[in-house]
């Protein structure tokens, strides 16, 4: 039976939209991922026309370097498949008018209808009852993607899953949190399992303490009323960086497959415990004028309250208490407006006992122990550093690195984690998507903390705009014994 792919993008009018998921779509779209019968449709308040909502898309899609090659083409084909409808969010009426211009597009074929969320999260379940009354596919699946923030604690993210299931089934309901997506990440267990040198040494026994570091390197310029309700910690460290620690502390699964991979992570997080106002330090940038430019502070932008108390930076100090990783540091060190871009996940080996050549590092040992640091973003790598011989007649060690950087290795650009993200809900592939016990699960680690930061009004450190962060973070660190970043002071 032939059959068609509705993809809806509710909020077509808004940055997420145009930033990543209609260039996403229309990746796959090139790369011939899409099913043959597939189409678009934008939905949002605004008024377009199908031939705007066009040309919104078509200033935003670009040809990849590596594939010149008939792209103009293959750009208006994808754009004849774009159409718009405009609507209320809330209205059951408008939805309908929506069914029926994909009834009528889909002509009487078996249908799936793949919803995109890109709306504030104040109207998700408004949609996902107009969508499930109104503009459900008759005989094939309907699936909802739904953007973060998946609530802002465990109470109003319980809630927000409550009224969701109201309209549709876990199953029908894919979390997105794109670091999910990225290719490092999905590289983190075929680096651990699949290769011997790594996989015996994933334990308390061989790794000293495991860093998961994101940072940028621009503030919250001119739209910080979203981020100012919620604040680093929220945006960045209970979602991303703790699904990327469930993946790389998780058990070996029973198999690749979705349930048994998410059974694993849910098993890291419900062995973690929560995090305590003492293993935390918050920050928060302020202006400053460097080399005769003005950096703003987040306090100046003008959506955010003079007063503000919410964190731009967190850094924390986590624990999983079973049997693997039991004393192991995992620290967690996130920032807006610091001196680098960047995402990556570093793990500090042990050193070595009875090291031979302990005298040749003089008395800071720490010079030694290997480091593997997976570069997540930007200019994804893989590098691990070693210790070496000078070479020449005398004894001369220093710390190399075996370096694997994508862009030498595979010159081929990088497939963005939307792409992967909406090939996986077209197939129905739930394994990079958050079921909702991994969601309650991590904001029970979160939850406690985040209200007694809100509680006890805890002022944030400040730091000027650019620098590397809070003082505070190295001393936090210092107190589980780790050193934040590359021991030996050089970095690839
Ligand atoms: P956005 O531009 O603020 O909003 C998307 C669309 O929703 C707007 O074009 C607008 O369309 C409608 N909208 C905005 N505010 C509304 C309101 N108060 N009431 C009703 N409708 C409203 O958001 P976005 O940046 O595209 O992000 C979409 C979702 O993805 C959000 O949940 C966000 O948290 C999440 N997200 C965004 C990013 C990003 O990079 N931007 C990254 C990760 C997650 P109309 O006025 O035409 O109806």
């Amino acid at each position: 039976v032939q059959s068609t792919l509705s993809i809806t993008v509710v909020g077509a009018s808004g940055d997420l939209a145009k930033k990543k998921i209609f260039p996403a779509l229309f990746a796959l779209y090139y790369e011939d991922c899409l099913p043959e019968n597939f189409m678009v449709f934008g939905y949002a308040r605004t008024k377009l026309t199908d031939e705007e909502l066009r040309n919104v898309i078509s200033g935003t899609l670009t040809c990849r370097i590596d594939k010149r090659a008939n792209c103009e083409d293959k750009m208006e084909q994808f754009l004849k498949r774009c159409f718009y409808h405009s609507g209320q969010y809330d209205s059951e009426e408008h939805f309908a008018e929506l069914d029926s211009k994909l009834k009528e597009k889909e002509a009487g074929k078996l249908s799936n209808r793949l919803f995109y969320l890109s709306i504030p999260p104040n109207i998700f379940v408004d949609v996902v009852r107009c969508v499930s009354y109104k503009a459900s596919a008759v005989n094939g699946w309907t699936r909802v993607i739904v953007e973060k923030p998946f609530g802002r604690d465990s109470e109003s993210s319980a809630e927000l899953t409550r009224c969701l299931k109201q309209y549709l089934t876990e199953d029908q309901i894919f979390r997105i949190d794109h670091y999910l997506g990225k290719e490092l990440v999905e590289n983190l267990s075929v680096l651990r399992f699949s290769n011997l040198v790594f996989e015996p040494l994933w334990s308390r026994n061989y790794i000293r303490n495991v860093q998961l570091i994101f940072s940028e390197d621009f503030g919250t310029e001119g739209r910080g009323g979203y981020f100012d309700n919620y604040g680093i910690i929220r945006d960045i460290m209970q979602n991303h960086l703790l699904q990327i620690l469930a993946l790389f502390a998780m058990e070996t699964p029973v198999s690749l497959e979705a349930e048994d991979i998410r059974n694993e992570k849910v098993k890291v997080l419900r062995s973690m415990r929560p995090l305590q106002l003492e293993d935390v330090i918050v920050g928060q940038y302020k202006g400053h004028n460097k080399g005769g430019k003005i950096y703003p502070g987040y306090s100046d932008d003008s959506t955010v309250p003079n007063d503000s108390l919410t964190p731009t930076f967190a850094a924390a100090a986590l624990f999983i208490n079973n049997a693997r990783w039991d004393g192991v540091p995992f620290l967690m060190k996130a920032g807006k407006a610091l001196h680098t871009r960047r995402a990556e996940i570093r793990v500090q080996f042990r050193h070595v006992p009875g090291n031979l050549y302990k005298r040749n590092f003089g008395t800071d040992l720490d010079k030694a122990t290997n480091e593997l640091v997976l570069r997540v973003q930007p200019d994804e790598a893989i590098y691990l550093k070693i210790n070496n011989k000078v070479p020449g007649l005398g004894m001369r060690l220093d710390r190399s690195d075996l370096n694997l950087l994508y862009r030498a290795r595979y010159p081929k650009e990088i497939p963005d984690a939307y792409e992967r993200l909406l090939l996986d809900a077209i197939a129905g592939e739930r394994r990079l998507f958050i079921r909702s016990d991994e969601l309650d699960a991590a904001w029970s680690l979160f939850t406690p903390l985040l209200r007694e930061l809100e509680e006890k009004k805890i002022f944030p450190e400040l730091y000027p705009y650019g620098s590397r962060g809070p003082v505070g973070a190295h001393y936090l660190a210092a107190k589980y014994n780790v050193r934040w970043g590359d021991l030996s002071g050089e970095d690839l």
